[in-house]
Parts: C-alpha cells; structure tokens; sequence
C-alpha cells in the first residue's frame, strides 16, 4: 500500500493593514479584488487590520499603511507597524504625499478648531473638546514617509484593486512589484 503522502502547504504570508489619516477608500479598493480574495486568504492570514478584531499590530510579513499622519495617535500605531512589519507600504495618496487631508497645512490649526467648534455657522456652546482621551492633532498632516522608512509606495486617490493585486501577488511570488503605465495613477 503506498504511504499517504500529506499534501505540502506553504506557510501563510501575515498581513497587517491600517488606515491613520484615511479615508477607508483604499481598504474599499482593496476589497475591489472582489473573488479574488479567496485566492488571497489561501495564502495571506490577516493581523492587525480594520477587517479583523486583532487589537495590536504583531510580527509580520507586509504592513499597509492608509493614509498619512494627523494626531499622536497615527504616529504611535505606524510605528507599531514599522517595528512588526518587515516590508511596510504605504498605500494610497494620504499615505505618500498627505493626500487631500493636507491641504489643510497651509491652515492655522487653532483657528480651523476655533471655526469647527466654536464659531462656525450653527455652532451654539460649543467646545473644542479636550478629552484626555483623544489624541492631540499635529500641526500639520504629514506623509507617512517623512516619520518612518517605507518600502513601497503604491499612489493613486485610491489605487484600484486591480493595481493592489498586482502589487499583492508580485510581492508573495517573489518579483519585485512593478504595476506598469495602466495600473499607474495618481487621482
Ligand atoms: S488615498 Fe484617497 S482613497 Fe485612499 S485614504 Fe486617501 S483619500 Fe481615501
């Protein structure tokens, strides 16, 4: 009788994503792989991300990163990411220039809350809030690169899925992602 032999499963790649200063549109995009995300989950297990209930980035193989940096709170989680992550993506506008969130850079940051919170149309009592709780915004909203080193960078307001899956499956075969002209945009 021949000896079973049990079939031989690579070990999962361990991906961990998060969006800091986003909008969620390049999670959204991610989710554009639609079916293929089973060929994905045959060979990718999930940490950290906002579609698992993982509380805290762990030792990973690839971090992607959303969005660009606003308050203390983003930079403490990207280097939760940069410290577990051995290649760290920034993925998405936000995360590689400060996206449309930036644009308030050229803003004072005092004034914008003042007009927010306590003198803009319709606004009665208000406050600024000032929770200890909540995270001090940063003076100004910076991209994720100018904190931390990054491997990649994938643009567009967001990539399309059809770019990240070429990205994706680049990386876990091995080659060096290129997306090439068509996959390439910046809007
Ligand atoms: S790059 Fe565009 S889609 Fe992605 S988080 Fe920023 S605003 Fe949203």
């Amino acid at each position: 009788m021949n000896a079973v032999v049990p079939s031989r499963k690579l070990p999962k790649v361990r991906l961990a994503t998060t969006s800091l200063a986003g909008c969620f549109g390049c999670h959204m995009s991610f989710l554009d792989i639609d079916e293929r995300l089973f060929a994905l989950i045959e060979r990718v297990e999930f940490d950290r991300s906002p579609l698992t209930d993982i509380k805290h980035c762990g030792p990973c193989d690839i971090g992607l990163i959303e969005g660009g940096i606003c308050n203390a709170e983003n930079i403490h989680v990207l280097h939760e990411f940069r410290r577990n992550c051995k290649v760290l993506i920034a993925i998405g506008a936000c995360a590689v220039n400060g996206g449309l969130p930036a644009q308030r850079n050229h803003l004072d940051l005092g004034l914008c809350l003042q007009e927010v919170y306590l003198t803009g149309l319709g606004v009665v009592g208000g406050q600024i809030p000032n929770d200890p709780e909540l995270p001090l915004p940063l003076d100004k909203v910076y991209p994720i690169h100018e904190l931390v080193r990054i491997d990649y960078f994938i643009p567009g307001c967001p990539p399309s899925g059809d770019a990240i899956w070429k990205f994706l499956t680049d990386l876990l075969d091995g080659r060096t992602p290129r997306l090439g002209h068509p996959l390439l945009h910046f809007d």
